[in-house]
């Protein structure tokens, strides 16, 4: 039956992972995938998410399937958490927020809602780079795929005019993707007076705005200001998606929980994107698993948890900048002359550091350190073992 199938392209981040597996030296060191680790490697459940398990394990629920959308208690929380308690949007009921398998699959639901139901326009603009993923799923979906300018080299900033640019040329209710907070693969991130022109520039061009938000409360350790760009778009009155991910704010990577968000223009109207959005889950995968949601659910939802979740999440933003400032300290001993400046105002999980593709080469051939090959490190795996290491092979290739 499959005699004329051709392998499919190796994942440019999985990759990596691989290589670093098969390599026998003890020196190694991983550096391609975004999970956070504590300072000595390992992986970290977040204490309210421990407390949140007790508390389920208390609560004999049942494992009955969940509807459609999932979990509702969840989504509500979760929209909440998005767009602020008080957004008018939550108020008058025009929000469908579905329990999705965490982000990739919110952002599957909103590709293939969008393909099918958005009759404007089928091109989707994504940021130059963006997250590998983006680059396929949207195909998948059935979207056409186009690039918008976001990273300028020279500086290693945001081309901010760039960015401007082409979003005036794009045509009239084309569909647009950004990543709320925290650009991956870069670190690099619109000011909020920047979002402002975007939103301005976006409501213009009438474009559909598609919000990618898997990194809130993680870049800044503050839930509110990472929605910031999002509740930005929405107060000027744009009918947003938002596909948001419980992966890296509550480590719940494996557990697959995230959510998806429409905005109706009516209750009426909300009434009919829910009845399409269930037909689509139900005919995808029937129904989301429970357990992520129910953790997430207790965590959001129970005041003492909530607490704890603050400050966690604290903890993980502080220990990945602490992370960054040992790197570039780490590059200076070495003797490195270069400004790294850059991987110090980054924001969220990843560094783009600036290493070419040889560079990157290098890192792994001669220092056994594993890195995506447009030069992105993940922070996150960075700690006081291995930041030494990291920072003189760093220098050893740039020098
Ligand atoms: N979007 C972006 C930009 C991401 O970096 C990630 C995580 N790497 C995701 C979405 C979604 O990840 P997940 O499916 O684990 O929630």
């Amino acid at each position: 039956a499959w005699a004329g199938i051709e392998a499919a392209p190796p994942d440019p981040i999985f990759g990596v992972t691989s290589a670093f597996r098969a390599d026998k030296d003890s020196k190694k060191v991983l550096l391609g995938v975004g999970a956070y680790r504590d300072d000595a490697g390992k992986p970290w459940v977040l204490p309210c998410v421990r407390k949140a398990e007790e508390m389920i394990q208390s609560k004999q629920y049942n494992h009955e399937y969940a509807v459609q959308s999932g979990v509702a208690e969840f989504a509500k929380l979760a929209a909440e958490l998005a767009f602020g308690k008080d957004a008018c949007i939550l108020q008058h009921g025009l929000n469908l927020t579905v329990q999705s398998l965490s982000g990739t699959g919110a952002l599957r639901l909103a590709g293939d809602f969008i393909s099918k139901f958005y009759t404007h326009s089928k091109v989707i603009y994504v940021p130059t780079p963006t997250w590998a993923v983006h680059n396929v799923l949207f195909k998948i979906s059935g979207l056409d795929l186009k690039h918008y300018t976001y990273y300028d080299p020279k500086t290693i900033g945001l081309d901010f005019c760039g960015m401007c640019e082409s979003i005036r040329n794009m045509p009239e209710r084309a569909i647009i993707l950004f990543h709320a907070r925290a650009h991956n693969p870069t670190g690099i991130d619109p000011s909020m007076e920047q979002w402002e022109e975007i939103s301005n520039l976006c409501k213009e061009r009438k474009l559909f705005v598609l919000f990618d938000m898997a990194y809130q409360g993680f870049a800044s350790g503050d839930l509110d200001s990472d929605a910031g760009a999002v509740r930005k778009f929405v107060d000027d009155g744009q009918q947003v998606a938002l596909c948001q991910s419980f992966s890296k704010n509550m480590g719940l990577y494996g557990e697959r929980i995230g959510a998806c968000t429409l905005i109706a223009q009516s209750k009426e109207e909300q009434a009919k994107l829910k009845s399409q959005m269930n037909f689509l889950i139900r005919h995808m995968y029937s129904n989301p698993p429970l357990y992520g949601a129910r953790v997430a659910m207790h965590v959001m939802g129970d005041p003492e948890l909530r607490c704890q979740w603050l400050e966690d999440i604290k903890t993980m933003s502080a220990r990945i900048k602490t992370a960054r400032q040992q790197l570039v300290d780490g590059l200076k001993k070495a003797g490195s002359q270069k400004d790294w400046a850059h991987i110090l105002n980054q924001i969220g999980m990843f560094s783009f550091t600036g290493l070419t593709k040889e560079q990157v080469l290098k890192m792994t051939k001669e220092h056994h350190v594993y890195l995506t090959m447009n030069g992105r490190i993940s922070v996150a795996s960075l700690g006081s073992n291995n930041v030494e290491y990291v920072a003189n092979a760093m220098h050893a290739v740039t020098k």
